[in-house]
């Protein structure tokens, strides 16, 4: 077998040509039916027997059957509901669709991975499994439950991924120990009054100004309920109501995010909102529903996995290139539901050049191609150090 860097050199033309082409043609979350089937392809041909999991996600193992330990890797395929704005020759085709988020380069950097594992199939005392998710960017409640409920975690003892981060340095591996990203609610609040003519406020009930009064109470609750060593964001981000300036509406809604590290302190916030909604509902005789829905758990490493990262990192990057700077993100990310599940870490790898370089999400983002070899270098290190190979 050759030596790991002459694969990777190897692979890396063809493997940065199909990052290239899935930036071309996103999908949306439960939607990569064409990445699905590109995926299974390339499997495929390296021996593997990859199947369907979650509708459009993908799941292989290398050594089905065989003993030992088994590692399973993931990588999120979908994009964003977002336009691109780039000139590069291979910006999004598609109206509407980007993959502003990288997974385009994280799905590249796994299959890059599974090809060298291929090659290493038999000194392998164990079984490697890929995940390929659908759905990270919160369509439907994310594609990670799907697959946990569709068994995909069966087997598995361990899980590892990535994200890209350009807000880090490049070449920089960020990992810590415990909650890693925030856990995530979605808000909404419909409030129910008596609209009317402008002119006479005393025979409407205005829910206008019981929603800025809501939004003002809700500031107070991460202030003055919660401990100063806990974290917690609570962020007030849409307000609909009315539509002409003499006319107080009958409905108004508002709709925001609360993200947390910590379930506990998620649930107190929780309660203290329906204590304000119906305190504000009260005092201002509307009627307030609050639809809190919890989207993604806070996403925690498990120390062991968080260390073995580490190790490995130090190895590949330099033990100055890995460090717990800038962690925990209040960004949020569907891989806790299979850390719920099974030990597992999760980590950065830094993509920025400078301070300017456009961020996840960013109409002008775009994976960094020199990621790809290093990803894959830290992901066969790490099934090397966790599976183990065969004396
Ligand atoms: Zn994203
Ligand atoms: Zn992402």
């Amino acid at each position: 077998m050759p030596p790991i860097e002459t694969q990777i050199s190897a692979l890396l033309p063809a493997l940065t040509t199909l990052r290239h082409e899935l930036h071309q043609r996103p999908e949306l979350g439960f939607e990569e039916y064409e990445t699905q089937r590109r995926v299974t392809d390339y499997l495929r041909t390296l021996g593997y027997d990859p199947q369907p999991c979650a509708k459009t996600g993908v799941i292989a193992d290398l050594n089905p059957g065989r003993g030992g330990r088994c590692v399973a890797l993931r990588a999120d395929m979908d994009c964003l509901p977002m336009q691109e704005t780039t000139d590069l020759p291979y910006r999004s085709v598609l109206e509407g669709r980007a993959h502003k988020c990288g997974h385009d380069g994280h799905t590249a950097a796994l299959l890059g991975t599974a090809s060298i594992l291929a090659e290493m199939r038999e000194e392998i005392d164990g079984n490697v499994r890929l995940i390929f998710q659908p759905a990270e960017e919160g369509v439907d409640g994310g594609g990670a439950r799907v697959m946990v409920e569709e068994a995909a975690l069966d087997g598995v003892d361990e899980i590892y991924a990535f994200h890209n981060w350009p807000g880090f340095s490049r070449g920089v591996a960020h990992v810590c120990a415990g909650p890693i990203m925030a856990s995530v609610h979605d808000l909404v609040f419909e409030i129910h009054g008596v609209g009317g003519h402008a002119s006479q406020p005393q025979v409407t009930r205005d829910p206008v100004v019981a929603g800025a009064a809501l939004i003002t109470a809700l500031q107070s609750v991460v202030s003055r309920n919660i401990s100063a060593t806990d974290a917690a964001v609570l962020s007030i981000c849409t307000f609909q109501g009315g539509e002409a300036n003499n006319v107080i509406p009958a409905h108004a809604r508002l709709t925001g995010t609360l993200r947390t590290f910590d379930s506990d302190v998620a649930e107190q916030i929780v309660d203290r909102i329906r204590a304000i909604c119906g305190g504000i509902a009260g005092g201002y005789d509307v009627r307030i529903e609050p639809e809190i829905e919890a989207l993604y758990p806070v996403l925690i490493n498990h120390a062991d996995c968080a260390e073995a990262v580490r190790e490995v990192a130090c190895s590949i990057l330099g033990p100055k290139n890995v460090t717990e700077e800038g962690l925990p993100l209040a960004a949020a990310e569907d891989f806790g539901r299979f850390t719920e599940r099974v030990p597992g870490a999760y980590f950065f790898l830094g993509a920025g050049e400078n301070a300017d370089s456009p961020g996840c999400h960013h109409p002008d983002f775009d994976f960094d191609d020199q990621l790809l070899p290093m990803a894959m270098r830290l992901f066969v290190r790490l099934v090397e150090n966790r599976v183990g190979l065969r004396p």
